[in-house]
């Protein structure tokens, strides 16, 4: 019966936590296995997921590679622990071409053959049925693994898939990511995800100066990394009447900087309803005025919460090649324009000193703004 092993990762370090890093993984596979049949058990450090439909193997596989804390899967066939079975389990999964060795791992010392043995046998068998096959024990392109276990059935396998390792979604916190349409929240959210983090996103609009496909951008690419987090609310925050306060009432050049502030401040606040302990951002430092330390101050300064910038240290190219890795970037960068091009001021600060920040924002009501944007908020849930 053909079968697929999932091997977990770091999780298993975690001592004491243990069984609260397993319950999250087990509940996250189940998640994303939702619509498929099937039958689950754990045994010895690893899962095993048995009778379900064959047709739909290769999708299971990638659903559940993209579980953050699996660090490998199998496709094996589970046999009797009989030679035979064992032998012809193997010859399927014999290469056509090129080197090999077969590993045996015998848990069963009942199984009257040493491990050694087996290998050497099998590795026999193999070669009976493909004589153009070689031999190489030290640096084989093609292993066959055979796994005795102790209750009389035998795994066998060939190459495994890489899963996606990290930390289970739920044991990370929580936190909420600013979520834009360009290329870097995505990620940065794709990274606090892969950390373990239950996140959910706050997206900013000006409605009617941006539009609703700009709008169902940043619900399409929810959408995308939703395949990570897992779960995904989207607050939709209405944020045209802050920034015609700002451009009405404060220096052009100090738009961007001022917009940032209220953006942080309202993220917090959606945070704290939510019982989130951290806010998230795409940015990454000097990729634009808005993201020298002096601009990172001036927004950082209104949070009292962390904020995480998990790409604060990557180059652009670095960031897209994840982007097209997970999925986003073909959405990331379809010409919506974003909120932050309105008004766009020709000369932005690039080095706003923060008490020439504040000094700026007195002219504006700032608890009022963030009252009504926050009363502004439409929550979209991802299906
Ligand atoms: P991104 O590609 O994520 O849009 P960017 O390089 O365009 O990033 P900025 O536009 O300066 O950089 O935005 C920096 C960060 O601020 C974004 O990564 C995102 O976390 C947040 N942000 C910007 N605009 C919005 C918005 N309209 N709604 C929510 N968050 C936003
Ligand atoms: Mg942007």
């Amino acid at each position: 019966m053909k079968v697929i092993i999932i091997r977990y990762s770091e999780i298993h370090l975690k001592g004491n936590n243990r069984e609260f890093f397993e319950s999250a993984l087990v509940a996250n596979i189940k998640t994303v296995l939702k619509e498929y049949r099937y039958e689950f058990s754990r045994s010895n450090a690893r899962y095993v997921i048995r009778n379900f439909d064959q047709t739909r193997l290769e999708d299971m596989i990638d659903a559940i590679k993209n579980v953050f804390g699996v660090h490998s899967l199998s496709i094996a066939e589970e046999v009797d622990s009989v030679y035979e079975q064992i032998s012809s389990a193997a010859l399927q999964f014999a290469p056509a071409s090129g080197t090999f060795k077969v590993v045996t791992n015998r848990a069963d010392k009942r199984f009257p053959m040493q491990s050694m043995k087996v290998s050497a046998e099998v590795g026999g068998d193999i070669l009976e049925q493909n004589p153009h096959l070689k031999v190489d024990l030290f640096a084989p392109e093609h292993t066959v693994y055979i796994d005795i276990r102790e209750n009389g059935k035998t795994f066998v396998y060939g190459e495994t898939i890489k899963g996606v390792n990290g930390m289970p979604v739920g044991t990370g916190g929580r936190g909420v990511v600013m979520l834009s349409g360009g290329i870097d929240s995505p990620v940065a959210t794709y990274m606090m995800a892969k950390r373990g983090m239950t996140l959910r996103a706050v997206h900013f609009h000006s409605f009617p100066y941006t539009s609703m496909q700009a709008r169902q951008k940043v619900l399409d690419l929810a959408k995308i990394v939703k395949k990570y987090t897992l779960h995904m609310t989207v607050d939709v925050v209405s944020f045209t009447e802050i920034q015609t306060e700002i451009h009405e009432k404060c220096p052009e050049e100090y738009m961007i900087t001022i917009m940032r502030r209220f953006m942080m401040r309202i993220a917090e606040r959606i945070a704290k309803i939510h019982g989130a302990g951290a806010v998230i951002t795409g940015e990454s430092l000097g990729q634009v005025a808005s993201q020298t330390l002096e601009s990172i101050t001036s927004t950082n300064s209104v949070a009292t919460i962390p904020v995480f910038r998990p790409l604060i240290g990557f180059d652009k190219d670095e960031i897209i090649e994840i982007a097209q890795k997970i999925g986003t970037f073909e959405t990331s960068i379809l010409p919506y324009e974003d909120c932050c091009t309105i008004f766009l001021p020709k000369r932005p600060v690039t080095k706003p000193r923060l008490e020439h920040v504040l000094k700026v924002e007195s002219a504006l009501d700032v608890d009022a703004l963030v009252e009504n944007a926050l009363n502004s908020i439409e929550s979209v849930t991802i299906e």
